[in-house]
Order: C-alpha cells, then structure tokens, then sequence
C-alpha cells in the first residue's frame, strides 16, 4: 500500500514534504487558507487540505481524509502548537512518526527538567526563591511569549523591579509573578544540536547545528553600550531565524554524549523514548561546557538551516540529507523491513 506522508503547513514542513518526495512517498499538506504559497511554488505537497486555521488539522473530518490517504504525520512545533497536546494524545488517530507521549514533555518546563536530569546532563541551576538570587539569572515566564518578557537580573532588588517594569507594561499580572521561573544565566555561545534517534540502528546521529537569531536581543548589541544604557530599552528574546554553525571539533564528544544520555533517558521515562529527530538548545561557556537550557523532541526549528545537508548530514550521508529526508527514509526502511509499527505511535 502507498504511503503519504503529511504534515502541517508551517514551521519546518518544507524540508519534511520536501524530504519524503526525495525518498519516494507522496506528500499532503494541512494548510490555513492563505498560507499555502510556499508549498505551491517550491512543488513540495501533492495534495493540499486547505482549512480556515490550523487548529482544524485536529478536526475529524481533516483527520478522516488523512487516513483515506494513508497518512503517516510528522510532527513539529506549529503542529503541537494548533492540534493541541490533549487531541494529540486522546483523540488523534492518524498515525505519528515517532512517539507521541514524549511532546508533552517537551512543552512542560518540570517534565522536561525531570527527563534532562533523569540524563544526567548539565542544565541551568534554577532558584526557587528570588531572594536568593546571588549571581546573574534568566526569568522566564510559561506559555508562548516567545522570549518576550524574559530578562535578566543579578539582585533581589533588580528582580523587583524589573517584575514592576512588567506589570506596568502590561506583560504580565500580579497574579503571575510566582509563575516567574529563575535559573542561572549561563554566559556563552549558543548551539542548538540537532539529534535524530534511529531505533532501527539503535544510534543517535548528529545531522546539524544552529544557532539562533533572536529579536531584538540580537540587534540591540549592535548599539554601543552607552546608547543602549541612553535608550533603556528591555531585551526581547524572540526567534525570527537560525544559522548554521559548525562546533569546535574538540566539543563533539560532550554534543554526542549528551544526545546519547537524553536518548536513553528518554526509553526509559517516556518509551519508546526520543524517536526521530530531536533537539538540545544549548550555551557553550568559556569552560567549554555545554548548558542544555532546553529541548525539542520533534522537528526543530533549527533544522531549517540544512534542507540541502548540513556540515554533520555530509559527513553520514552525502550531499542533500536534510532532517525531512532522515525521518522519510527512516519511514522507509521500517516499511521495507515489516517494522512500522516500531517508529509511530
Ligand atoms: P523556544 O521556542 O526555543 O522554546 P522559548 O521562548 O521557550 O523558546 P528559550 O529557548 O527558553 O525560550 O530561551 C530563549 C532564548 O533565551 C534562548 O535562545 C537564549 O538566547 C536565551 N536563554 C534561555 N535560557 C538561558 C539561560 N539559562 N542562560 C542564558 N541565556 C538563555
């Protein structure tokens, strides 16, 4: 029987449609009206579900024609994002790549705290009291604010007031202040590693690295430092795109090591563990340690960067392997082998 496979038409959907093409399957995109362009003119999508939102991908009748087609969904993060981790998990039935249950760890900061220490890995130091802020420390607030309002302090006292500056613009509200999450501001280089777990092999490839660029964070170091004491304006942490990186060579081995530990931590808290692709946000401090402040365990925006093969994908697999094409022939060779049923949920 042929297979097709689908996903939503947003994030990192390119490159998996893309991907799936180059290994042979057909390819069907879930798209809001008025956003199909892309997929149109770079010849990605055989089919295209054309919805009124996104959040409709999760409608019976979307979910239905899926599964006239056939339909293996991969998932990514607009997809978690609109279909909703509830439907995902309860009343979702077209099959996934990968393992569905793992998402939500992924999108819940103490699950995803619990399976990266479960890994024994190098994470943030976090304060559960801002009083006992005594070093510089990065505040977080949950939901998707997309790094707007996240800051920086180094004092009780700045805590404060910045919390203050937050509530007079609006940000956030008095009742949300507990929600702050306070960990260690770990000085570094960003490196977002990205993993993808085979169970077929029974390995964690590396098939790229990026690091991202944020808004207006990373405009704002473009002004002196007087002028940006003059302007006063508060940093914002907002992805708006990624480049592509290559690690100081000596630092592989942590970046496999780390991949590796989140792998098997991962089979045994939430199996069948990290299925497909995953990533690991990282800062590498001047000690060359990597700090894994946080993770994805689905297609990662940073993996934009290579749909046309990465610095690491060359090395594996040739010329053209991008993090799409892994999971498609992924897909492929279980199929080939009689073992679907090992890589969706
Ligand atoms: P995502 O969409 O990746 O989940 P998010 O809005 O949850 O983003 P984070 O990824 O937690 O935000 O952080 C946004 C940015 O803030 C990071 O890319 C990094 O530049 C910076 N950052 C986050 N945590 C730390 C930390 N502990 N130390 C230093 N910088 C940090």
């Amino acid at each position: 029987e042929d297979l097709t496979i689908a996903t939503l038409g947003s994030h990192t959907s390119l490159h998996i449609l893309h991907g799936a093409k180059m290994e042979g399957f057909k390819t069907t995109v879930v798209c809001e009206k008025g956003r199909e362009v892309p997929y149109q003119r770079f010849r990605v999508a055989d089919e295209f579900i054309i919805v009124d939102e996104f959040k409709e991908i999760a409608d019976d009748d979307v979910q239905e024609k899926l599964r006239e087609m056939n339909s293996i969904i991969i998932p990514h993060g607009s997809f978690v994002a609109y279909a909703g981790l509830d439907r995902i998990e309860n009343d979702f039935y077209v099959p996934m790549y990968g393992n569905r249950n793992i998402l939500r760890w992924e999108s819940e900061r103490e699950l995803e705290r619990r399976l990266m220490k479960k890994a024994g890995i190098r994470i943030p130091y976090r304060y559960d009291d801002p009083e006992k802020i005594d070093r510089p420390v990065m505040v977080k607030f949950p939901g998707a604010r997309g790094g707007r309002g996240y800051f920086v302090a180094a004092t009780p006292e700045e805590f404060h007031e910045k919390i203050d500056l937050m509530i007079e613009r609006e940000w956030i509200t008095e009742d949300e202040i507990s929600d702050a999450h306070i960990e260690e501001y770990v000085a570094g280089t960003n490196f977002c590693i990205q993993y993808f777990y085979s169970p077929l092999k029974d390995e964690v490839e590396i098939l790229g690295m990026d690091s991202r660029y944020e808004s207006n964070i990373d405009g704002l170091v473009r002004i002196p430092a007087k002028d940006q004491l003059d302007i006063n304006l508060q940093p914002s942490y907002v992805i708006t795109g990624n480049h592509q990186v290559a690690m100081r060579e000596s630092l592989l081995p942590q970046a496999f090591e780390i991949g590796d530990r989140m792998a098997d931590a991962a089979k045994e808290l939430v199996p069948p563990g990290l299925n497909g692709p995953f990533c690991l946000q990282t800062m590498c401090t001047d000690n060359l340690e990597l700090v894994t402040f946080e993770m994805s365990a689905r297609s990662d925006g940073g993996t934009n960067t290579f749909m046309d093969g990465s610095t690491y994908s060359y090395l594996l697999y040739g010329e053209g392997m991008s993090m799409g094409r892994r999971a498609a022939l992924e897909i492929k060779n279980a199929k080939n082998k009689g073992l679907l049923e090992e890589i969706i949920t």
